[in-house]
């Protein structure tokens, strides 16, 4: 085991400070912060071509697939996304409208199944305006919460660096998935 894992995936920085280590960290491959709206800039449209472990992606389904968000809210914030770059909610067929509803739900249950969350925000930001980090590619968030410090960290342990966490925390996620 290295002390250097380089680890891509998809999620926007953010200013909050993180519980685990940074001068540990491996550092993160530039922000993934796509620079203009179109697919080829896009970090959604990206992560499906990397294999499971390398993209963070927990599961895979016909229309969309569920990755962890690579700057987590909380840990195990999981994003569920069309494989299309669409960016507005009306713009999804029904199939894809209908596996992010399903994938929203079995993402609660798995990961409530794993971590014991206490409760979820779930939701969508519509446009940059709204607060999408990555407006161009929607992508549903769910965001697991605790009341008190009880999440995947006594799990994991506290001295892993981020990229193994998140790497930890995706593998637990893609086998309890139901
Ligand atoms: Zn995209």
């Amino acid at each position: 085991m290295t002390d250097s894992v380089v680890q891509d995936g998809a999620g926007v920085p953010d200013e909050l400070d993180r519980l685990w280590a940074p001068h540990r960290m491996a550092y993160i491959k530039g922000e993934n912060k796509p620079q203009d709206p179109s697919s080829g800039e896009c970090p959604l449209c990206r992560i499906p071509a990397f294999d499971d472990a390398e993209g963070l992606i927990v599961h895979r389904g016909d229309a969309t697939f569920v990755v962890l968000n690579q700057y987590p809210y909380s840990p195990g914030h999981l994003m569920v996304c069309p494989y299309r770059h669409v960016a507005d909610y009306t713009e999804l067929d029904d199939p894809e409208t209908a596996e992010i509803a399903e994938f929203t739900k079995a993402a609660m249950r798995t990961v409530r199944e794993v971590s014991g969350a206490h409760g979820f925000n779930l939701g969508m930001n519509q446009g940059a305006v709204a607060g999408a980090g990555i407006a161009a590619h929607l992508h549903q968030h769910v965001v697991p919460r605790w009341g008190g410090d009880q999440n995947f960290m006594p799990i994991i342990g506290r001295t892993r660096t981020l990229a193994q966490l998140l790497t930890d925390t995706r593998d637990l996620l893609a086998e309890a998935w139901s």
